[in-house]
């Protein structure tokens, strides 16, 4: 980086800092973008002229907001609820909501801006945001989860709509919930539709959206091996988490011939040397969906190891997909995995590497698909069902499978385009920039709003 650049670096992120204090996974994940999007502002004026990094680092609304609540004894309960609406330059808001006891203001900011250049990646005209609870799912009735989802819309309602603002699911949020935040939304204000995405199969709900985003992550993955003459069969994978994206990342890796040993929760990690094929991944979705169980279970039903709270990435391996949550592997775990021979790392999960080890996979050069490319393919097929719902109409498995592999061939091809440097493909950098471009000149051409 020039040293001019890197002035303009630091003097943004103090400013940026100095605006948001106490908000470091927002600092973080707009220092990843303006590392790449400073030096390419330099080579554009006319971004800078417009102020494009100063204006899409500010979200264009933040809404937080008290919910109300009956537990199953009858005691009222307050949770806080949020949605960032973060940029709408190219499309309605778009994102998920998170219910995690520890979401707070900083993730979803830095989750919504994230999100805005992912929308931009997939080509089709969605804004970014982002929302959420600090409601904790864990232990609750079905009951309990349907009075906090109703509740919580019953604020949201009022914000958001078909063409203004469309959540989706995310940590916490599945088909039931979105399930329930439709009935509620739809019992408010008297219309059908297609105001979140996610939903049910039989009221408007899209086919592969369920599997979007691990699928999506996987097939990133395969196209940037065989960009570089490689493929995924036969190769060792580590996959985190054992919720949506981690389930289909691990069917798809299975299914194109690699091995996934590795799944985890936030109580420790499995190990299974075999494999985790097809049937031992039915125990899983069956395990974590339907009984709501702790990934100790498996290890416990397939007798192989449990690592209580530790994390996979000590594991040999050739692959990583971490597919938990933000800031999941440290610099000092990226180093590891790098010495024990992993290759490539796509990012199912949003932000689960830390700057160190981001900087790690680049200095080492292996194969790096950031959170933003990699894991589009779940807002890709959120936005063909904005589509079939408009339409009234759906499309098939095959042909929205069809549609998602396109699109993440493109997402690659893009970060082909951008990332290029020195005979090797940055995929941050090219993400970054072309997810910029798309939205940057939306802002400049809509004037000074
Ligand atoms: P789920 O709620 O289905 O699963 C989350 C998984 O991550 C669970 O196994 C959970 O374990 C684990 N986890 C959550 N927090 C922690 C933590 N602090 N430490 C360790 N493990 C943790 O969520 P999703 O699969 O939908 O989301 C996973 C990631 O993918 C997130 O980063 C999300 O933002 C991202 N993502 C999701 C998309 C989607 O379509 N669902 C789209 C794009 C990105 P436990 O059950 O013990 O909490």
């Amino acid at each position: 980086m020039l040293t001019a650049d890197q002035e303009r670096l630091d003097c943004f992120m103090i400013g940026l800092k100095r605006r948001n204090p106490s908000e470091p996974e927002f600092a973080q994940a707009v220092y990843e973008v303006a590392l790449d999007v400073i030096p390419f502002i330099r080579l554009n004026p006319i971004y800078e002229e417009n102020r494009v990094l100063e204006r899409l680092t500010e979200p264009d609304r933040v809404l937080i907001f008290r919910v109300n609540w009956e537990d199953d004894k009858g005691n009222m309960r307050a949770n806080r609820g949020y949605r960032v609406q973060q940029s709408n330059a190219i499309g309605p808001y778009k994102g998920g909501i998170r219910f995690h006891r520890d979401v707070q203001l900083d993730t979803l900011k830095f989750l919504a801006f994230e999100q805005t250049f992912k929308n931009s990646l997939t080509g089709l005209p969605m804004g970014g945001a982002k929302g959420g609870a600090d409601f904790n799912p864990k232990g609750k009735s079905e009951r309990e989860v349907m009075r906090f989802c109703q509740r919580f819309m019953s604020v949201l309602a009022r914000h958001i709509g078909p063409n203004t603002d469309v959540p989706a699911g995310d940590i916490g949020v599945g088909a039931r919930e979105v399930s329930y935040m439709f009935g509620q939304y739809k019992h408010m204000v008297n219309e059908f539709t297609g105001v979140l995405t996610g939903k049910g199969l039989s009221f408007g709900g899209s086919l592969i959206r369920t599997e979007a985003t691990g699928y999506g992550t996987v097939y990133m993955l395969e196209n940037m091996l065989r960009y570089h003459a490689q493929g995924l069969d036969g190769k060792v994978a580590l996959v985190s988490g054992s919720g949506n994206v981690a389930q289909y990342s691990v069917e798809k890796l299975t299914e194109l011939g690699a091995k996934v040993v590795t799944m985890s929760d936030s109580s420790g990690t499995i190990y299974d040397p075999d494999g985790i094929n097809e049937d031992k991944l039915s125990y899983i979705k069956e395990l974590k969906n339907i009984r709501r169980g702790r990934i100790a279970e498996y290890a416990e039903h397939y007798k192989v190891e449990f690592h209580e709270k530790s994390r996979p990435w000590i594991i040999p391996c050739d692959l990583a997909v971490p597919c938990a949550t933000q800031n999941e592997i440290s610099g000092k775990e990226a180093k590891n995995m790098i010495k024990n021979g992993c290759i490539a790392v796509a990012e199912g999960a949003n932000m689960p590497t830390v700057q160190d080890g981001v900087d790690a996979y680049l200095a080492a050069g292996i194969f790096y698909a950031p959170s933003k490319a990699a894991n589009a393919g779940g807002v890709a097929v959120s936005g063909l069902e904005m589509t079939q719902n408009s339409m009234r109409m759906s499309w098939s498995r095959d042909e929205l499978d069809r549609r998602l592999h396109a699109i993440m061939q493109e997402i690659h091809d893009k970060c082909v385009q951008y990332g290029k440097e020195n005979g090797k493909v940055n995929y941050r950098k090219g993400a970054n920039i072309a997810g910029f471009i798309r939205v940057a000149d939306a802002l400049v051409s809509c004037g000074n709003i």
